[in-house]
């Protein structure tokens, strides 16, 4: 068996764990080539003594030089680099087989794209960089040969669900694509008393640990909107071609419906070790660590229609998607700075969609055909979101 040299940005928060999880399963498969976080230098250090990296990267340079000194003290094998360059030059090492994209938001769009461009198996969770440029990020897939392997376990289910032959969804007699959705911790609570609801109890997923972004995410159901950009991308399915369903249970993570009627679903127990043990050993299977499905405890599979009313976020992400260009970076940063001051307690919890589509209404759409336009959308929209935000009574 050849090895597989990875790379995992993003390595010190949930999706990165998993993923160490279900790599230390497997030493005979995989060797660690570098690991990032952005300031957990703790964290970090505490994976390079056991998975000894060639090199570990911090953003921040004050926890970059702590790390630096403590992997000097124990003399470990590992070079330790600071900065958003030594992200890219990770991700794009000549000796690296296959990518781990788990930023967490924008900033994980620029080592995702050196990724592709330098051809890497490319395993994404960071659906961030490919709402905000989409045309771009799939472009330098095709030019640079990058595989690009989805890690968001809806994707995952879809690409499970497909043929492997590639081509369009119509030559491969696919009608549409459904993602399912959890509904997230407020799917029954009053709408009135969303006014309330505290950061922690928004983090709190009826279904998944995940990061605390993805997590409010998930309760204004934005996650599902940024999916459903992500599909269009990923699997060339128009808006039209996809619909929400929301299914509590968490089990049925996408179905894929084809023209003669028949529908596929990928079923696993709601733990990511899953969708990202198949990308890893993708066209093989490999043990994950999750634990089997057992139907007949779970009893039951519900489906219900997502409330307009209460999810505004997947209409404006919807709409993001139909009117194109830069709307979708700009819909994305608008959310990553309502998102970050809802958790600091600066936003209420139903201020988040107003936030967003107030700036969609003020920042003008351009075309994303170059990195410079949609990093200039991005910043736009982050300033214009912050000058609202300053504005809020
Ligand atoms: P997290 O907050 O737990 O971890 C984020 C990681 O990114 C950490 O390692 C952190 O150090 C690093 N990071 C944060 N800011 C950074 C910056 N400015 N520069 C460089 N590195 C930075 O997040 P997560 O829940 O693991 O999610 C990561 C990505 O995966 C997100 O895009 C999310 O939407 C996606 N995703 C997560 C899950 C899940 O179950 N957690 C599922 C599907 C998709
Ligand atoms: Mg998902």
């Amino acid at each position: 068996m050849t090895v597989q040299r990875l790379t995992l940005l993003g390595s010190t928060g949930s999706i990165g764990t998993s993923t160490l999880d279900v790599v230390a399963r497997h030493p005979q498969r995989f060797e660690v080539f570098a690991l990032t976080a952005h300031r957990q230098w703790e964290r970090l250090l505490e994976q390079v003594r056991r998975f000894h990296p060639r090199f570990a990267v911090l953003t921040e340079a004050g926890a970059a030089e702590q790390l630096a000194e403590a992997v000097r003290r124990e003399g470990l094998p590992t070079q330790v680099r600071q900065g958003e360059s030594a992200l890219a030059e990770v991700a794009s090492a000549r000796e690296v087989d296959s990518v781990l994209a788990a930023i967490v938001g924008a900033a994980g769009l620029k080592p995702a794209l050196a990724a592709a461009r330098a051809g890497k198996r490319l395993l994404l969770a960071n659906k961030e960089s490919l709402v905000m440029s989409g045309a771009l990020f799939m472009q330098a897939v095709q030019a640079g040969g990058a595989r690009l392997l989805p890690i968001d376990s809806e994707h995952n289910a879809v690409f499970q669900c497909l043929p492997n032959d590639g081509g369009s969804l119509a030559r491969r007699g696919v009608r549409r694509i459904l993602l399912t959705a959890s509904g997230g911790p407020f799917r029954t609570r009053s709408v009135e008393s969303l006014e309330e609801v505290t950061p922690a109890e928004a983090c709190a997923h009826p279904n998944w640990v995940m990061g605390p972004k993805i997590s409010v995410d998930s309760a204004t159901m934005m996650n599902k909107g940024l999916e459903v950009i992500e599909a269009h991308w990923l699997f060339g399915a128009s808006p039209e071609q996809i619909e929400v369903v929301i299914h509590p249970q968490s089990v049925i993570h996408s179905l894929v419906e084809y023209v003669d009627g028949s529908v596929l679903a990928q079923l696993c127990n709601p733990d990511m070790r899953t969708p990202i043990a198949h990308a890893l050993a993708w066209p093989e299977r490999i043990e994950s660590g999750v634990t089997p499905l057992d139907l007949v405890r779970i009893g039951r599979l519900d489906f219900e229609a997502p409330d307009p009313v209460r999810f505004p976020c997947l209409r404006l992400a919807f709409e993001a998607l139909r009117a194109g260009g830069t709307a979708p970076a700009i819909l994305n940063a608008a959310n990553e700075v309502a998102v970050e001051a809802f958790l600091a307690g600066r936003l209420r919890f139903r201020g988040i969609p107003t936030l967003i589509e107030a700036v969609l209404e003020s920042v003008a759409v351009t075309a994303a055909d170059s990195l410079e336009a949609v990093l200039a959308a991005d910043a736009c929209a982050r300033s214009r979101a912050a000058e609202l935000l300053r504005e809020a009574p």
